[in-house]
Parts: C-alpha cells; sequence; structure tokens
C-alpha cells in the first residue's frame, strides 16, 4: 500500500509513523511534506526510505542536504506534484488554512484522502464533498469525532436523525469564567486528554474546535443546523454518538488516541492492520457529560450564528480564528479575546462585504486580504 502523508512532522504524522514501527506492515510511504522542520522530514525519509520530499519553507528547502535520489519539492504549491496515480492513500494533515489550495487537488484525486485537517473543508464548504464524489475521491475523516460517526454509520448502516459529538472541554471547563481572563498560553497547551499540534490546542481551550467540528459534521455528513449537537465528556472516552428515530443512539467508545482513527482509515478497503488496543469498559468508570456553558465558552453559540449567515461566514469565523490564535500564542491578545475579536470582526465583515453564497477559493482569499486589514485586535 502507497502512502502520501502531507504534514508528515506535526502530531497526526507522528501517530502514523508510529503505528507504522509498531505494526511492521506493507505501507510504503511514497511522499512526505513538512514546513519547516528539516531534521525530522530527513530522519523520516531516512528511516522509511521515502523518496519525495517536500519543505514549504524555501530558505530551508535549499539547506535540505538530497540523499541517494531523493527528490525535493520546495514551496506548498509545488506539494500538489506529490499527488500521482500511483497512490493509495493520501493523508492530509497539514495545520490550518495555508493548505487551502491544495486541499483541492487532494480533494480531486480520486484517492482515499485521511482528512485530518478541518479547517479546509470548513472554508470551502458545501462544495469540498461535492468535487470529492465527482472525482471519486473517498473522504475518511480521522478528526476522532468525525471517523467515529463515519464507523457508526458503516456499522449500524440504518438512518439516524442527528449527531453528538463530545467535547473534553479542554484544561478550563471546571474553571470560573472571571479566571479565564488571564490563562497563559502556556496554561491553555496543557490539554488534559490529548496531545496534539499548538493550533488545535488551544481551539480545544476557547472550544473553538467544537464549534469548527460541528461545522465539519455538518459538511462531511450533510447535516442541517439541528441535526449537530455537542455535550462536554472530560474522559475523552465516547467520541460521537447517532441518535435513531426510535429514542435510541448508538455511541462509539475507545481511549482518546488517534492511532484509532488512523487504523481505520488504513484498514478501509482491506484489513492490514489488527490493534492491540482493546477497549476496557470496567477501567473508566465513572463517564461525566455536561452541558456546555455558552457564557463560558462563547465559541459554541457564535458558531450556530455562524451557520445561519452562511454562504462565506464559516471562512471569515475560521480565518478570523487562525489569526487570533497566533496573536493569543505570542500574548498580544489575553485568552477570552480570541472569541470576542473573531465575532466583533465577523459583524465588521457583513457590514461592509455582501455575503457570497458559494465563494470560490479567489473568493476566500480576498476575503482573508480584507480581514488582515481590518481584524480587530483591541
Ligand atoms: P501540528 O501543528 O502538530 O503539525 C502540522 C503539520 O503541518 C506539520 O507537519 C507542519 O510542518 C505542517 N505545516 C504547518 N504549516 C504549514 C505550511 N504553511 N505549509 C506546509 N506545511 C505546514 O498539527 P496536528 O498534527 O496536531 O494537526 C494537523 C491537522 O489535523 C490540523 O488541522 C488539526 O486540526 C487536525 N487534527 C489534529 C488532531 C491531533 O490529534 N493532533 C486531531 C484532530 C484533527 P512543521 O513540522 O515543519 O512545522
Ligand atoms: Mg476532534
Amino acid at each position: 500500500m502507497k502512502i502520501l502523508i502531507f504534514g508528515a512532522t506535526g502530531s497526526i504524522g507522528n501517530t502514523f509513523f508510529s503505528i507504522l514501527r509498531k505494526y511492521k506492515n506493507n505501507i510504503n510511504v511514497v511522499g512526505a511534506t513538512c514546513d519547516k522542520n528539516i531534521k525530522k522530514i530527513k530522519k523520516l525519509s531516512e528511516e522509511f526510505n521515502i523518496k519525495n520530499i517536500g519543505i514549504n519553507n524555501l530558505k530551508l528547502a535549499k539547506r535540505y542536504e538530497i540523499s541517494n535520489n531523493t527528490k525535493v519539492f520546495k514551496g506548498i504549491n509545488s506539494f500538489k506534484k506529490l499527488i500521482n496515480k500511483d497512490i493509495d492513500i493520501i493523508i492530509f494533515a497539514i495545520s490550518g488554512l495555508s493548505a487551502l489550495d491544495l486541499s483541492m487537488d487532494v480533494v480531486k484525486s480520486g484517492h482515499t484522502v485521511g482528512l485530518a485537517n478541518k479547517e479546509c473543508i470548513i472554508s470551502v464548504g458545501k462544495s469540498f464533498m461535492s468535487v470529492a464524489r465527482k472525482n471519486k475521491t473517498k473522504i475518511v475523516p480521522l478528526d476522532s469525532e468525525h471517523n467515529s460517526i463515519y464507523q457508526l454509520i458503516k456499522f449500524t448502516k440504518l438512518d439516524f436523525q442527528s449527531v453528538t459529538i463530545t467535547a473534553s472541554g479542554g484544561p478550563f471547563h471546571k474553571e470560573d469564567l472571571s479566571k479565564l481572563k488571564n490563562i497563559s498560553p502556556k496554561e491553555a497547551l496543557s490539554h488534559p486528554t490529548w496531545k496534539m499540534g499548538k493550533k488545535i490546542t488551544i481551539d480545544s481551550a476557547t472550544l473553538m474546535n467544537k464549534a469548527l467540528e460541528i461545522i465539519e459534521a455538518k459538511y462531511l455528513f450533510d447535516l442541517d443546523l439541528d441535526q449537530v449537537k455537542t455535550v462536554i465528556h472530560p474522559e475523552s472516552i465516547i467520541h460521537a454518538t447517532i441518535n435513531f428515530s426510535n429514542g435510541s443512539s448508538a455511541s462509539l467508545m475507545s481511549e482518546p488516541n488517534m492511532e484509532i482513527p488512523i487504523i481505520n482509515l488504513l484498514n478501509v478497503s482491506k484489513k492490514i492492520i489488527k490493534s492491540e488496543k482493546t477497549y476496557d469498559l470496567s477501567k473508566k468508570s465513572p463517564l461525566n457529560f455536561f452541558k456546555i456553558d455558552v457564557k463560558k465558552f462563547p465559541a459554541i453559540k457564535f458558531v450556530y450564528d455562524v451557520i445561519k449567515i452562511g454562504g462565506i461566514a464559516p471562512h471569515v469565523m475560521n480565518y478570523n480564528n487562525e489569526i487570533l490564535v497566533n496573536l493569543f500564542l505570542k500574548e498580544k491578545i489575553g485568552f477570552l479575546d480570541i472569541v470576542k475579536f473573531n465575532e466583533l470582526t465577523l459583524k465588521k465583515y457583513f457590514k461592509e462585504n455582501d455575503n457570497i453564497q458559494n465563494p470560490t477559493l479567489e473568493d476566500l482569499i480576498s476575503a482573508n486580504k480584507w480581514i488582515d486589514l481590518n481584524i480587530i485586535i483591541s
């Protein structure tokens, strides 16, 4: 089996390569990319004999020493050349919106795609899945909640009325609102159940990650606004529940570990890995569930307003968030400002710009330009 992985040096990449080390199988990694971690990508290319390497940072790409016939693709715009007919699975694990353009090449590839990146589908919107369908690209969500819904649909083969995705609540779900104002990046980066990249970890602390996942679920499974629900579940054992019309539900349970969704992806057409993990119910009680306090986590109310506005609004929220998370990490704005300034900027955006129902990539880029100049940060 031949695999191409975009974003090989990140947290998803780490889990993927640890699976390959552990299960010693016939998987051949034919291409892998990074932004600037050339040390790590070099090590990976040597360990897994990867012949095609993509490096986004041009200066660093020049410094990459080419060893025995490895081809180096420089800059993210050249990464699409890594996609060819000979690939079985593409893992799309670059973080954030920098890979928006590339996401469309991935979705047009006609291959099986393990979709970790959630930002791109949220910004591209409805057409993401229709382009995938047109090109016979099979999208397998890797986000644990969405992977669970995907599995549940496969297992039950039943029509359902709605889905519930769980949120760990991040590090502050028990904290008083008054304390959240002075949270530092270091505190926000210490997630209780998941070990992930910086951007998604901050999103988990504000619950913006769950807000983004509500939109992600809507597009992946073609659901209406009132068909996606969310609840805080600090143990992160139940990842998603699908709710049937007879009042019953089916939930998917597992340890919070990205190995499971990635193994599900690798096994999608033929079982090649038998996971050594077995879930032991007796070790994990009690399981707790809490209604989300939207005063503390306004992202969850905000996202439903954004979905109601529709059109380019999810992208505006998504792009604002990316900028604001970076500013928070640099200690330029406070923790609560991330969602507050996002809401204010979105309001201003729609005062000064018309909505676009089915935005093209060009529309998204011109919205970005407006946001870069007009984002509210104080
Ligand atoms: P990381 O920050 O750990 O890794 C990001 C990867 O993308 C790295 O390989 C990084 O390269 C690369 N990258 C970043 N910016 C660019 C760029 N401009 N051009 C090219 N490559 C770039 O993120 P995660 O692995 O945690 O997450 C990846 C995606 O998966 C995110 O969209 C996230 O929301 C989603 N996801 C992650 C989960 C997790 O458990 N980690 C769970 C569910 C979803 P470099 O190392 O050189 O910086
Ligand atoms: Mg998730």
